[in-house]
């Protein structure tokens, strides 16, 4: 029973295509439902700091006064909690994966708003 069950799996594998994609020849179309990276639409930011006391990796630094909103993309577990959370849902979370990167500190991605309600990308990486 055991070498039919293995004869089974060896020409189901051998008979259907590999599982993995010639990259970057061919590139992998996303669900809309893949959960990539956070976003935030700054200007609409409130700087409430409801997404970063939520934040279960500690991936979020709200400053209100200076009005900046920080993520470290490698803390980032992407739970999506504080798409959730937000109250003027202004976060989202893109389908897009970040790219990777060298160095620990090109994780964190800053964004400040201006007085006149315009965003400023202070981002470190992407
Ligand atoms: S929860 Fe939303 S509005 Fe509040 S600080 Fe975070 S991103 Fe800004
Ligand atoms: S998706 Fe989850 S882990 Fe990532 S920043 Fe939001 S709350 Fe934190």
């Amino acid at each position: 029973m055991r070498s039919f069950l293995m004869m089974k799996t060896l020409l189901k594998n051998l008979l259907s295509g590999p599982a993995t994609l010639m990259y970057p020849q061919r590139k992998r179309t996303y669900t809309p439902i893949t959960r990539g990276r956070i976003d935030n639409d700054i200007n609409r930011c409130i700087f409430c700091g409801l997404c970063s006391r939520r934040c279960p990796t500690y991936a979020i630094v709200v400053a209100k006064d200076s009005r900046e909103w920080q993520i470290d993309r490698l803390k980032c577990c992407t739970c999506n909690l504080c798409v959730e959370i937000c109250p003027v849902k202004c976060l989202s979370m893109e389908i897009q994966y970040s790219s990777p990167i060298g160095e620990r500190t090109a994780g964190i991605y800053k964004l400040k708003a201006t007085v006149e309600g315009k965003a400023e990308d202070k981002s470190k990486g992407e």
